[in-house]
């Protein structure tokens, strides 16, 4: 069952406008980072959001407008659809590099605000931490207060409203929406965007996570426009 209590980060516009002048076609490319329960909804979520800006597009630059959604959950998880949609921009985005940095910033989400936990309770390896969210297992306040049955009152204390679950940290808190969820969001536009540039060869650096993307940036050339 959808859990709609991510905290998503929120554009006007698609996160990249990809055109590919040869073949008259635009892509409007959005990515998101949800709990992993809500990849379904996130993506139809996606699809009816530009469906408006995908009409208007196609009417004003008289082009085929395709939507993109391209929806990684927090520990990596990706539904079947996302080849599907990956294929359409024929980049050589590899989604395994999605599914890893998705997972890695989530993992210093995790530690980050999961500081306050003795060491002995959770696994500085990155991978059981990783496993250890998917498993729901992580020792936090509503893990003490639920399973545990100690007192303590189970909110969050980053934001102190909601309550500190496990998927509240992922990708529900207030708190860390602005800074680390961001980060984890850009990277993955970064990633994109890299491999877009690429197959039109418009220059870039030769290592996607060296490329910089200072909004808002225009890059043209003969055969595309990414915006
Ligand atoms: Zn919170």
């Amino acid at each position: 069952m959808p859990v709609h209590t991510d905290i998503t980060v929120t554009h006007n516009r698609p996160d990249l406008i990809y055109i590919d002048k040869l073949n008259n076609k635009t892509y409007l490319i959005d990515i998101t980072v949800p709990s992993d329960y809500n990849i379904g909804a996130k993506e139809i979520e996606k699809l009816s959001k530009y469906h408006l800006l995908k009409t208007e597009v196609s009417r004003l630059w008289n082009t085929q407008v395709t939507v993109i959604p391209i929806v990684i959950g927090s520990t990596g998880v990706v539904a079947k659809s996302l080849k599907r949609y990956i294929d359409k921009l024929d980049a050589n985005i590899d989604i395994t590099i999605l599914q890893k940095q998705a997972a890695i910033h989530t993992s210093i989400i995790i530690k980050l605000s999961l500081k306050w936990i003795k060491k002995q309770q959770i696994s500085s390896n990155l991978e059981s931490s990783i496993f250890a969210i998917q498993d729901n297992a992580v020792m936090i306040w509503q893990h003490q207060r639920d399973i545990l049955k100690e007192s303590v009152d189970g909110k969050c204390r980053l934001c102190a409203c909601k309550d500190e679950t496990v998927q509240h940290i992922l990708s529900g808190c207030e708190k860390l929406a602005g800074t680390h969820y961001v980060k984890r969001h850009n990277n993955l536009v970064q990633y994109v965007y890299w491999c877009l540039a690429k197959k039109h060869r418009i220059v870039v650096s030769s290592l996607w996570w060296k490329e910089t993307m200072i909004q808002p940036q225009v890059k043209e050339n003969n055969s595309t426009k990414i915006l």
